[in-house]
């Protein structure tokens, strides 16, 4: 069995940091790349080695395939760790990293080619009786006969990119007049974003929620799932809030899609950390939408509820180890909750925001966790996902770790750039979201920004001190510094109370 001692991390920002700090933990020395965007960024100062790769543009620094790889063998590496986004999902990479001895971290070549084309992933689980969303199963190729299978399945319909990701790539058409404009713009879509134009027709499922699995495979055929994360909040078909587990899973419904999820996996001979995606209608019906080959952005809520870090037991599978568990040994010790904060406006359609973070400061204490890339003084690059960090809490059960989530919020003092943290605070603040009856469709149906909190900091002291002058030349001299102290406290409690 190889032993892995030095990686390389084919990524960068709050990923590549949170894998280095299980690598450390284990003993394997760990090696960062970095764009001129980067240059002395916390992941390059974090790893034990840094390579400089080249201009802040991807196509010319974190996608550069034949430098990363030649890098990696001057430097006696012995895996990449390739994150989430860039190379992660790139079958031709992981093939050329195991062609020159390089051990990829996660699945097969095969495995990600087959899940990475949404339309080769469900022809591979046909013979496994996963329920799938009606829809084609080959790309469009004739207009007419598409418009027919559209009005067979009913309007509306969703063409999506078969090479799909990151929620791009896909067009709602509620009627039939609209086909041919959606048609045209999804492929032109499918092609300049991800170089293949091939779409191919769903049922639009109305008002669903996004529930997946997350599973672990070893080389050796045992697979188990880490049970359910719900994935439902989202704005532009992707995600902003995840949590674990889900409010509408039931024990039953859980073993059903562990077991669905388990055999997708085994439909592409899995091995690896994976997440198979599913929607769910409004009758708890539940279909497989894809299959995502690598860690997931979300991964921390998982890692909450079932005390495993997900990074270590990908390193050991790469390994070639045995699963140290199995299904019965899982079980779900609490609620986890993630905030994906991005720098992003909530008030203006989650348009992302440029600019410096003034101020920086994370919130603490048992149960919160941070992932992040940043710090006081940074800009936030535009070359890449505008995610500042994620906060993710946990707590015994759902309810407290609402509590936890706004006081965490409340506690992260982010200034000098727009970003989602007061929306998930709006969230975590409104009733469909706390009773666990909401769907995709949440910001469309409950959001209302001009209800946002705002940074109330500074004119919440103005008034609490002008308040405070006058109760103390209102007061008696000889009780007014406890009295005070009491009624300023009160009236900010109370002010948070009606606010919140
Ligand atoms: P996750 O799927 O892990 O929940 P996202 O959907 O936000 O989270 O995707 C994770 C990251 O990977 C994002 O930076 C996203 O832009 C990127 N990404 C996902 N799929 C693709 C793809 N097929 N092509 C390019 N980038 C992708
Ligand atoms: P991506 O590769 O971009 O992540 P997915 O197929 O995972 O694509 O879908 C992303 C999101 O789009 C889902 O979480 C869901 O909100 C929405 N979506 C996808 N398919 C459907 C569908 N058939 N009906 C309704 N919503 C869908
Ligand atoms: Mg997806």
């Amino acid at each position: 069995m190889p032993k892995i001692n030095k990686i390389l991390i084919a990524n960068r920002g709050e990923i590549a940091l949170r894998i280095m700090r299980t690598l450390h933990e284990m003993g394997i020395m760990t090696v960062a790349i970095y764009s001129d965007a980067d240059r002395g960024g916390p992941h390059v100062s974090f790893a034990k080695e840094a390579i400089y790769l080249g201009p802040p543009p991807s196509k010319q620094s974190y996608l550069l395939q034949d430098k990363i790889i030649e890098l990696s063998k001057t430097l006696k590496v012995d895996a990449i760790h390739p994150g989430y986004g860039f190379l992660s999902e790139n079958a031709d990479f992981a093939r050329k990293v195991q062609e020159n001895g390089i051990i990829f971290i996660g699945p097969s070549p095969t495995s990600i080619e087959v899940m990475g084309s949404k339309l080769a992933a469900k022809k591979a689980v046909g013979k496994y009786n996963i329920p799938l969303v009606p829809g084609t199963d080959e790309p469009i190729s004739d207009l007419t006969e598409a418009k027919n299978i559209a009005h067979e399945i009913g309007y509306p319909i969703l063409i999506k990119a078969s090479a799909g990701g990151g929620g791009k790539g896909m067009r709602i058409v509620e009627e039939e007049k609209q086909f041919d404009e959606q048609l045209q713009r999804a492929v032109s879509e499918a092609q300049s974003s991800f170089g293949d134009g091939a779409v191919f027709i769903e049922k639009y499922i109305n008002s669903p929620r996004h529930i997946e699995i997350q599973i672990l495979g070893d080389q050796h055929g045992n697979i188990v799932h880490l049970f359910e994360r719900e994935c439902s909040i989202q704005r532009r078909h992707q995600k902003v809030i995840e949590e674990a587990p889900s409010a509408v899973v039931s024990p039953q419904m859980r073993q059903e899609m562990g077991q669905a999820a388990i055999n997708v996996a085994k439909a592409c001979n899995y091995f690896g950390a994976g997440t198979v995606e599913f929607i769910v209608d409004e009758k708890l019906n539940f279909y497989f939408l894809e299959m995502n080959t690598r860690l997931q952005v979300e991964h921390p809520v998982t890692e909450f509820i079932t005390g495993k870090d997900l990074v270590r037991v990908q390193v050991l599978i790469a390994e070639g180890k045995p699963l140290s568990f199995k299904q019965e040994e899982l079980n779900i010790l609490g609620h986890a909750i993630e905030t994906r904060v991005y720098a992003e406006d909530p008030k203006n359609n989650f348009l992302p925001d440029i600019g410096k973070l003034q101020t920086y400061k994370r919130p603490q204490g048992p149960g919160i966790r941070v992932d992040d890339g940043f710090e006081e003084g940074m800009d936030i690059p535009i070359y890449y996902d505008p995610m500042i960090a994620k906060l993710i809490c946990f707590a015994e059960d759902r309810k407290k770790c609402i509590e936890k989530m706004i006081r965490a919020i409340d506690g992260y003092n982010i200034t000098g750039i727009e970003n989602t943290l007061q929306f998930a605070r709006y969230v975590m603040k409104h009733d469909s979201f706390r009773s666990g009856k909401f769907d995709t469709k949440f910001i469309e149906k409950y959001f209302e920004p001009e209800n946002l909190k705002t940074d109330f900091s500074r004119d919440e002291k103005d008034i609490l001190a002008a308040l405070s002058s006058y109760i103390f030349k209102q007061s008696s001299p000889e009780n007014h510094s406890k009295s005070n102290h009491q009624l300023i406290k009160k009236s900010n409690w109370n002010k948070r109370k009606k606010r919140g």
